[in-house]
């Protein structure tokens, strides 16, 4: 099998491409499709033997669970057991959006989805193409990233074919995902909110509307194996196959310096830099992304793909500050460098 890949960019295209990945995942399919995040992996999530499609096929461990995607809030409503005040709250502030909320799971929700937790996290994305594939199915959505386990998640069409192509009936090209990076998942199902796994939508965003700070995720365990003392942590994960190094330089002869003190081959280095540039000679490549949170979040991962297809041996990004709207990149950085 090799994926068809449909275009939307005109209402004909869309209306098609939206048809077409609906009869699919009608059919107990999956279908790779947009979202604002990352490209999504959809089922059907009421279909235990549609979401089993998705662990095979991303070789994703079965202990990690689902993010289910939903449309409107009486359909969020109806896969979770409750609804506090707080859900409710952060909804209204932050979706359609890249926030995923943890909530008590309804028991619609089948098992795989949510790794045998007793928590389904629930997300009501913002593009939409995804949004009309919802109404039109009238069913929720599991979607991880349309990626291969532990590899860097797609944010074109072209990224999911390079790893899916083979696997994938259709993949649904909607453009460069504008977030780029994947969702903001807080924890609302049990005592105060906290924070699972940095995102775009920042503490300080959600602090400002909840007007309390929240917890940061737990320490991840150091093993590797086994049961998650909260699903989601694995600390190895979105990364390229070449080694990411994240680094501070004061100017171009310390970046030199170090690339020196490291034995890297420098041919074979990438720099992705925002601020201290070097000069292209003797790299393998050197990238500008703009020393913003929001830009870098969009290109990182399409970089980190480009690193890849080039044969890079080393990535050496440039660490970016430790401040808040920074933290979902910060977090995806020292996930591929570990
Ligand atoms: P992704 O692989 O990007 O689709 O994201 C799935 C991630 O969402 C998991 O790795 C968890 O971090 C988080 N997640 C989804 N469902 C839950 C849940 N019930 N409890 C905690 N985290 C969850
Ligand atoms: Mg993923």
């Amino acid at each position: 099998m090799s994926a068809e890949i449909l275009p939307t960019h005109t209402a004909a295209l869309f209306e098609h491409a939206v048809k077409r990945a609906a009869a699919l995942l009608r059919a107990g399919e999956l279908v790779a499709l947009p979202t604002e995040t990352v490209y999504g992996l959809a089922a059907n999530a009421l279909d235990p033997v549609a979401v089993a499609k998705i662990f095979t096929v991303k070789g994703r461990p079965a202990r990690n669970p689902l993010i289910v995607h939903i449309a409107s809030l009486d359909q969020a409503r109806a896969c979770a057991a409750a609804w506090p005040p707080l859900a409710e709250t952060l909804a209204r502030a932050f979706w359609p959006g890249p926030l995923t909320l943890v909530l008590p799971r309804s028991p619609l929700i089948p098992d795989l989805v949510t790794a045998s937790g007793n928590t389904v996290g629930l997300r009501w994305p913002s593009h939409p193409f995804i949004q009309a594939v919802l109404r039109e199915c009238g069913f929720p959505l599991a979607a991880p990233s349309a990626n291969l386990s532990n590899r860097v998640s797609p944010t074109n069409a072209s990224h999911v074919f390079e790893q899916l192509g083979d696997a994938l009936a259709l993949i649904v090209d909607g453009g460069q995902s504008q977030v780029g990076i994947e969702s903001t998942v807080v924890d609302i199902s049990a005592g105060p909110a906290r924070v699972l796994r940095p995102g775009m939508i920042h503490a300080a965003s959600l602090a400002a509307v909840l007007g309390e700070t929240l917890a940061g995720p737990p320490v991840p365990s150091p093993s590797s194996s086994g049961t998650l003392r909260s699903p989601g942590l694995l600390q190895k994960h979105y990364s390229p196959r070449a080694r990411l190094m994240l680094l501070t330089w004061a100017d171009e002869a310390d970046l030199n310096r170090q690339v020196g003190a490291l034995c890297l081959n420098r041919a074979r280095c990438h720099v992705l830099a925002h601020t201290q540039v070097p000069a292209p000679e003797g790299f393998g490549r050197v990238c500008l992304i703009p020393h913003d949170a929001e830009a870098f979040a969009r290109a990182l991962y399409a970089e980190l793909h480009c690193c890849d297809a080039h044969g890079a041996e080393t990535i050496l990004v440039e660490l970016p500050p430790a401040t808040p709207e920074w933290a979902g990149v910060i977090d995806r950085l020292r996930r591929a460098a570990a």
